[in-house]
């Protein structure tokens, strides 16, 4: 069963919102799962702490390489990667998400204050990953979100009404605007051809409007999708 395992100074934020709809039903369906590490278990003072000064001065607190090590060599590995939450990180993507959904999952290191001594880093040979180009003040909410990016892709988890294919990111394009009811909102109607019933001319509207999108808001993707297109958008159809 595919696992997360999250060591953290705060335990009892997790698994909060990863229970709720439908990641919550699949953990209850053992379709997935994850526990937590209190690293505080593992520190060797009465006082619980876990960090100290940085060396060479400055301001913060650094937490300690020797506890983590013991708190992350608590952990039965399984095969699993190491992770280390960090703005510093290689950029989490889709991409990544369904790689590590196929594997057996991942065991995450939440920093928190300045972040970690950076010897853990080296040591046990852990990749850092960033969830964006901001910073947060602890790596809980960032693991949070990268558990349910790859959860919501283990077969079944979602159910058959929401499709994978076509969402954004997949294929390097951003999502085509959605419509529901009513057909007049505040003066504004449903686009016609959504309501013509002609799948064909369904598709290639939503296609250039995909595109549209993609170029205006994310020229960067838009030049991948450009470059390469075609060839990744049969691929994903195989998955
Ligand atoms: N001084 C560090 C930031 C520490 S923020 C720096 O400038 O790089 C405290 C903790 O929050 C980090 O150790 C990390 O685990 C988490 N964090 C902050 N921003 C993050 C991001 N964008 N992605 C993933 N984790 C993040």
């Amino acid at each position: 069963m595919w696992k997360a395992s999250v060591l953290t100074l705060y335990p009892e934020l997790f698994p909060g919102p990863l229970d709720a709809s439908v990641l919550g039903r699949a953990r209850a369906e053992r379709l997935w799962d994850m526990d937590t590490v209190n690293i505080k278990d593992f520190s060797d003072n009465p006082y619980g702490s876990v960090d100290d000064t940085p060396a060479g001065g400055g301001a913060g607190l650094v937490m300690r390489a020797d506890i983590l090590a013991n708190a992350l060599d608590s952990v039965e590995r399984k095969d699993r990667p190491v992770l280390y939450l960090s703005p510093r990180g290689k950029p989490f993507t889709q991409k990544r998400a369904h790689k590590l959904s196929r594997g057996p999952g991942f065991i995450a290191l939440c920093g928190r204050f300045e972040g970690v001594d950076a010897r853990l880093i080296e040591a046990r040979q852990i990749e850092e990953v960033s969830i964006g180009d901001f910073v947060l003040a602890g790596g809980e909410i960032a693991v949070m979100a990268m558990i349910e990016a790859c959860v919501r892709l283990i077969p079944g988890v979602l159910g058959s009404a929401q499709s994978l294919g076509v969402e954004s990111f997949e294929g390097d394009l951003l999502e085509y605007p959605q419509y529901t009811k009513p057909r007049m909102f505040e003066n504004k109607q449903i686009p016609d051809v959504l309501l013509s019933g002609d799948h064909g001319r369904v598709a290639k509207w939503r296609l250039e409007q995909a595109e549209e999108i993609t170029r205006t808001r994310r020229p960067d993707l838009y030049q991948r999708y450009l470059e390469n297109g075609p060839i990744r958008r049969s691929k994903n159809k195989e998955r």
